[in-house]
């Protein structure tokens, strides 16, 4: 087996090889199942060594490779970016598809901003500090806590 593994997240829960999609089977196991659940192919990824089960369904065309590797690259912009705009960054990873493909080759692949804001938004605000409920919750770093080497007033009662 000679193929490259694709990562789609830093996690390492799921992967690309050879134009099929793998889903890690637990945290622990270094074994990655195809994520088709009927389809049964699984494969080590030290050894690379596979099981004996063909996939019964067709593989990945390079454009659908593309398009999920910008999806997930897309989603993990979003986790890590909170000050970029969710359709900005959606445009940007649609941008990057247009200069390989024509729109209508990618279409069924890629949805459109509308279709995927929740999701989105869902992946960006995982990320995000909590609101605070109470003002102990609100934590003032260093850089704030003082002026001019004075502690500055951070409650007025
Ligand atoms: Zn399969």
């Amino acid at each position: 087996m000679d193929a490259e593994i694709i990562k789609l997240d830093q996690e390492g829960k799921q992967n690309i090889l050879n134009y099929h999609r793998y889903q890690k089977n637990e945290n622990k196991s270094d074994s990655y199942r195809c994520v088709n659940r009927k389809c049964g192919d699984s494969f080590y990824h030290k050894t690379m060594k596979r099981n004996q089960i063909e996939h019964y369904h067709s593989q990945m065309s390079q454009c659908e490779v593309d398009c999920l590797v910008q999806l997930k690259s897309l989603m993990q912009l979003v986790s890590v970016d909170h000050d970029i705009r969710l359709e900005e960054a959606h445009n940007r990873h649609y941008q990057l598809l247009t200069e390989k493909y024509l729109h209508k080759e990618f279409a069924e692949f890629w949805k459109p901003f509308i279709g995927i804001k929740c999701s989105l938004r869902y992946h960006t605000n995982k990320t995000k500090p909590k609101n605070p409920k109470s003002v102990h919750d609100i934590e003032i770093n260093n850089v704030y806590a003082t002026i001019n080497y004075e502690p500055f007033l951070q409650f007025d009662n």
